[in-house]
């Protein structure tokens, strides 16, 4: 995994779904079981159609078939991409790590490495 991906993958652990739906604007109610239910924000809706499993980590749409894991989710609803990239740039884990504030860093080499 090349170091920037890596990175994303760490940041995006940092992110908890409450935190991204909020800074999306999407309302979200939270059942029992863990369960998110959301109104999907790749089309309008009154009903929650998307759904959340924070335990898998992965999401899926009943109304408009959308799914992922939490890096498609950043990726498209935070980072601005049509379909999630095999190759991030520096500028999207920046831009990840100042959505959160401040994350404590892995290594020093790794901050090297991204040019901070
Ligand atoms: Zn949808």
């Amino acid at each position: 995994m090349d170091v920037l991906l890596n990175e994303l993958h760490r940041l995006a652990d940092h992110c908890s779904w409450e935190m991204l739906l909020v800074a999306i604007d999407r309302p979200f109610r939270i059942r029992s079981t863990g369960v998110l239910d959301v109104l999907c924000p790749e089309h309008g809706e009154k009903t929650p159609s998307l759904h959340l499993w924070p335990t898998s980590g992965r999401f899926y749409c009943h109304g408009c078939g959308w799914s992922g894991n939490k890096i498609d989710f950043i990726a498209q609803q935070l980072l601005g991409y049509d379909r999630t990239p095999h190759l991030f740039g520096a500028r999207d884990v920046e831009k990840l790590r100042e959505f959160l504030g401040h994350v404590p860093s892995p290594s020093n080499s790794a901050q090297l490495e991204l040019g901070f």
